[in-house]
């Protein structure tokens, strides 16, 4: 995993920080609680908290509420368990709501000043006085002349709600000579007849992104204000804010967005594919929302690794799946247990066993990491193994079992060698094969079989098989642009992105996985366990297959596992 910390030393961040060496660095996190978090924001979140951590300052977490009707309280609630889930602490939560007063004096202040003025144009005729879609000449209003103390009356009047919406706005009066439309007379307050989650109906009258989101930085102090780049613009006319109401004035910056290719983040197409059930819901696994990376099991240190070896810049980072796959199989290699499983289970009889075998083996954790420690699984007469791990006619160039063929069993000290098998006259499918364990006589040498495979001994004392139901996800998408996909994203869902094994068996090890558990040790999985007991955190590698983890739809009467990523990189999709 890379050093956490590498984004803050090098490159973008280093410099933002060597051009205003704050005292005490205060930073923000600020999003619209309109929908849930997704990988995107967790670079923003890196960055944001990251950042003030690094030096020794501190973060806000700053809900901008300031568009009461797509607000939701669940949203609220979401953001900041994710962020906690990512091990940060915020140092305070606040509302741009909270400053409705504040904003509303530095308004009038604004108006005193002779710069701003009630208008009641329309789009078109904003859109007009701007320039029109063909950069015509720019041109001001009527209204951008009336005398300051109309003005003043006019947005007391929208304030008193004597205006419905679009029949007034309050307008920053600032250059329309200048070339950047950041300058071209902002709208600062419009009238929307809607009820607001904290301030009810106080009011009628609500501020704007570009009139709120300068003076709350400047409220509280922060010193590196840091977003992305769509914002480079409105850099001019935040600070044209600060110093015309001659307020503290924070530094903006900006760093490149994060875009993953292969899927679909933004909030309309999500609610679609959750409306029409082509998802289990908000956090399914495939998604990448971080409510559903969480439940797919990403360990939030994983996310965190990934943000730091893309590292931090200007330029817009466009990330393939597989390279964050990568990133997530490279973190759980060396942090999670493995565990032997059966996803599609075949019974092994081992003829030349007495009945009730066990012979108890020792298998470690890790075959690395001594530290993790290991378990013990029974080897008994009767064993599971894969059924794609058997043929029913042997061949040359094939190592695992077939009658006729010795196969070794991980960890079994001797291999065994298939005789027989039977099948359901109905299905075709193979119900049972028969075999012998090949120990030599004492003394006598044996040949180490080719290949060693997964199984799973059933013995009742020892708790083993555990039965599980394994659901094994894939990409939700075939292509890398689902969007371009002709008739829409919905024609680019892969069929094949779940497979459900119903049957599956995980050795008894598990068991100790889930006493030992979490594993990793994650600081923000500590920080909200106890919110939601739901989650027990618990992931392994199944040697020769995936990482899973347990889904919180487990019961004590049903485990469910999720895959996380395969060991290698998916085939082509
Ligand atoms: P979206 O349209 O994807 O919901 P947003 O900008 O509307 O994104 P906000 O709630 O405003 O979402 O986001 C909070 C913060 O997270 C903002 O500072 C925003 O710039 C940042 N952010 C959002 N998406 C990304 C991304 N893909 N990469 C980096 N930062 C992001
Ligand atoms: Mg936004
Ligand atoms: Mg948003």
């Amino acid at each position: 995993p890379a050093d956490p910390n590498s984004m803050f030393k090098e490159g973008f961040l280093k410099a933002v920080h060597a051009e205003r060496p704050a005292e005490r660095v205060f930073t923000r996190f600020p999003p619209e609680p309109n929908g849930y978090l997704h990988i995107g924001h967790s670079k923003a979140i890196a960055i944001n908290f990251g950042f003030a951590r690094y030096h020794g300052g501190d973060c806000y977490l700053r809900f901008d509420d300031t568009n009461p009707e797509a607000e939701e309280e669940k949203y609220f609630v979401a953001i900041r368990e994710m962020i906690e889930w990512l091990g940060f602490k915020p140092y305070k939560v606040t509302y741009s709501s909270d400053n409705f007063d504040k904003l509303y004096e530095l308004a009038e202040e604004l108006i005193r000043r002779d710069r701003a003025y009630v208008c009641h144009c329309s789009d078109t005729e904003v859109k007009q006085q701007r320039g029109g879609e063909n950069h015509g000449p720019r041109y001001a209003c009527v209204h951008r002349s009336r005398p300051t103390e109309e003005s003043l009356q006019e947005f007391r009047a929208m304030r008193d709600g004597k205006y419905k919406p679009r029949e007034a706005f309050l307008r920053m009066k600032q250059n329309l000579e200048d070339g950047n439309p950041q300058m071209w007379d902002l709208s600062a307050y419009r009238v929307l007849n809607a009820s607001h989650h904290r301030t009810g109906d106080k009011w009628c009258i609500y501020p704007t992104y570009d009139f709120t989101h300068c003076l709350c930085d400047s409220f509280e102090n922060i010193s590196h204000s840091l977003c992305t780049t769509e914002f480079q613009l409105s850099r001019v006319s935040y600070e044209w804010l600060c110093d015309e109401l001659d307020v503290y004035k924070p530094m903006q910056r900006e760093y490149g967005r994060l875009n993953v290719t292969g899927t679909v983040l933004s909030k309309r197409k999500i609610a679609k594919l959750v409306n029409e059930h082509y998802v289990r819901g908000w956090d399914d696994p495939r998604l990448y929302t971080l409510v559903a990376l969480r439940r797919r099991g990403v360990p939030p240190g994983a996310i965190l690794s990934f943000i730091n070896e893309l590292g931090v810049s200007t330029a817009l980072t466009n990330i393939q799946l597989a390279r964050f796959e990568q990133s997530v199989r490279r973190y759980l290699e060396t942090t999670v247990p493995r565990l032997m499983v059966v996803l599609d289970p075949i019974p092994v009889v081992i003829e030349n066993l007495p009945d009730g075998y066990v012979e108890e083996v020792e298998v470690p954790f890790s075959p690395k990491d001594p530290s993790m420690g290991g378990h013990v699984v029974p080897f008994t007469k009767v064993v599971y193994v894969d059924r794609s791990d058997f043929r029913e006619i042997d061949s040359k160039d094939y190592f695992r079992l077939a009658p006729g063929k010795s196969v070794g069993l991980l960890k079994v000290p001797y291999p065994i060698k298939a005789t027989t098998f039977s099948k359901d006259p109905t299905t075709g499918l193979v119900t049972e094969v028969r075999a012998v364990y090949e120990k030599p006589e004492e003394g006598a040498t044996f040949k180490k079989p080719k290949t060693y495979i997964q199984w799973v001994g059933s013995s009742e004392k020892h708790h083993s098989p555990v039965k599980v139901e394994a659901r094994m996800f894939y990409s939700l998408f075939r292509s890398e642009n689902p969007d371009a996909t002709e008739g829409g994203f919905i024609n680019d869902i892969n069929p094949d992105s779940e497979q459900i094994f119903p049957n599956a068996m995980v050795e008894t090890g598990l068991d100790d996985v889930r006493k030992r558990a979490p594993w990793p040790q994650e600081e923000g999985e500590k920080n909200i366990a106890n919110k939601d007991a739901g989650y027990e955190t618990v992931r392994f590698q199944g040697l020769r297959i995936a990482y899973f983890c347990l889904d919180k739809d487990s019961t004590s009467d049903k485990l469910v596992l999720n895959r996380i990523v395969g060991l290698k990189e998916d085939a082509a999709k």
